[in-house]
């Protein structure tokens, strides 16, 4: 893969066209700190030239199954074809290692054609001598799809294929962290999609908002903070617009007595650390038995003091920067928190000097809730290590959130692991693993992690609304004269 130069502007696409915008803004690689391109800067104006291009698009859209299903798969290809061209866009605005932006284009192809051939039918209900009754499901119109930057692609594309699989369009505007990437999606996919149905732009969180207000929009799909996700609800409800809303999480991890104290260490690691700990789904707090705490201590403070933090351009590299500066200020001031609170540095502890957004990965331990670090969610690479009496303890602990997206138990004994995983207020536990999803498996939070589910054919039925068609039989309609 060649190094990405931005030899041509990057623009946003309406209407199957480049939509140029009056202002740009400017876009930072968070391995350098540097500016290295800019991206138009939406107004309102721009969001309402595209919402009605995504209105217009939407009846012949969603009149011809089979020319979507088409369409769908011809970006699946496409995608796949620009992969080695796109993954170092994302690299250079995310920060995560080239591998891992490619898999993540490969990802967002996936969806495409996962989605391409879904269908969610028609049910018949009833079907006697009085009457036949079905249910249809049908697609609501323009689409506002808002992705943050952490998995700026497969997050839209979880999004924008079954939104236009069920027969919607959509208008896309990525995090002002990423925008060049789905902005890179636009253009491969005009000419492969009928004009309008698919159209983005980045900007601000005013361009944002300016999507959930506009009356044309008729679903909001949303990922990002809890905070940004009440503020898009609250916009949504003055027109009743439909909302799915993926949120923040704080997912604790409970590792057992019985649970092999290294062999655990490894597996919460990876998950805890992947993209720099910047994931929804991921490890945020880790609950152990007292008695094993110093030992599982010691085996995370080893990974992490062995992790390779670098470019997300060098293959050597594991775990890239954070995103951007705000975040990495945040993880700093929650780590410097926890320490003024007595918390033990077993490992990091601080910034990287020298360019950049990079941050030690670290590992904290005598810590409990109440202390930020622990209540809140960092998003970052900073994990504390929280000592429990009890089975009960930990997860009156684990529960004791308003968050509720994920929860793991690892243990020997899978009865009782299981136990306590069904017992962890969370939409998505699992047992020896953390952050395992597919495509066909369900991915939906509780509590403030979220509102409504996406993938598989729940994703799909987030995209329609259900219509009862119900036809009186001729017998019925004498019986009632
Ligand atoms: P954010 O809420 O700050 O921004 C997300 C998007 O919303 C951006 O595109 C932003 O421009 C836009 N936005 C901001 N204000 C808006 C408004 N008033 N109206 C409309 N749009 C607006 O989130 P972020 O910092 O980009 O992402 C990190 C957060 O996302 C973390 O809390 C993380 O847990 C969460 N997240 C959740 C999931 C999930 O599936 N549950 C997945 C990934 C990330």
């Amino acid at each position: 893969m060649s190094a990405f130069a931005l030899s041509v502007p990057v623009t946003a696409t309406v209407a199957g066209e480049p939509h140029p915008t009056r202002s740009t803004f400017d876009v930072v690689n968070p391995a350098t700190g540097e500016v290295f391109a800019v991206a138009p800067d939406a107004s309102a104006a721009d969001v309402d030239a595209a919402v009605k291009a995504a209105h217009n698009a939407f009846a012949a859209w969603r009149s011809d199954p089979a020319a979507r299903r088409a369409a769908l798969h011809a970006a699946a290809d496409a995608l796949t074809t620009a992969r080695d061209e796109i993954a170092p866009v994302l690299t250079a605005e995310q920060g995560k290692p080239l591998a891992e932006s490619a898999r993540e284009v490969t990802t967002a192809a996936a969806y495409f054609r996962y989605y391409a051939d879904m269908e969610l039918g028609r049910q018949v209900i009833r079907d006697d001598a009085d009457a036949l009754v079905q249910i249809v499901h049908r697609p609501l119109g323009a689409a506002a799809i808002i992705a943050p930057w952490n998995f700026p692609l497969i997050i839209a594309a979880a999004k924008i294929a079954p939104a236009l699989s069920a027969g919607n369009t959509v208008v896309l505007k990525p995090s002002p962290f990423t925008p060049l990437s789905s902005l890179r999606i636009g253009e491969v996919l005009r000419g492969v999609l009928p004009p309008g149905v698919f159209n983005v732009l980045s900007g601000g969180d005013k361009a944002g908002a300016a999507m959930t207000e506009h009356p044309l929009i008729r679903k909001i799909s949303f990922t990002g903070s809890t905070a940004t996700g009440k503020a898009i609800a609250a916009a949504a409800a003055a027109d009743l617009k439909r909302t799915t809303l993926e949120l923040g999480g704080n997912d604790a991890a409970i590792i057992l007595a019985d649970a092999d104290p290294t062999a655990v260490a490894a597996g919460i690691f990876a998950r805890a650390f992947s993209n720099t700990g910047q994931v929804c789904v991921a490890p945020k707090r880790v609950y152990v038995p007292e008695k094993l705490r110093a030992q599982v201590v010691e085996a995370f403070a080893e990974l992490a003091r062995n992790a390779r933090i670098g470019d997300g351009t060098d293959p050597a590299t594991q775990y890239g920067p954070l995103n951007n500066r705000p975040q990495r200020d945040r993880v700093a001031e929650l780590v410097g928190d926890a320490v003024r609170r007595g918390a033990t540095v077993a490992a990091g502890g601080a910034e990287i000097e020298g360019k950049g957004f990079f941050y030690q990965p670290t590992i904290l331990t005598d810590i409990s809730d109440g202390v930020r670090i622990v209540d809140e969610e960092q998003f970052g690479p900073a994990l504390p290590i929280i000592g429990y009496r009890d089975v009960e303890d930990a997860l009156a602990r684990a529960n004791a959130t308003h968050f509720g997206l994920g929860g793991s138990v690892w243990g020997g004994d899978p009865e009782q692991a299981l136990a306590v995983a069904e017992r962890m207020e969370a939409g998505m536990t699992w047992v020896n693993t953390h952050t395992a999803t597919s495509f066909d498996q369900p991915f939906a939070g509780i509590k403030w992690s979220g509102v409504g589910v996406e993938n598989g054919r729940w994703g799909l039925e987030g995209f329609t609304e259900m219509q009862v068609i119900h036809h009186a039989r001729a017998a019925k309609i004498a019986a009632q004269r």
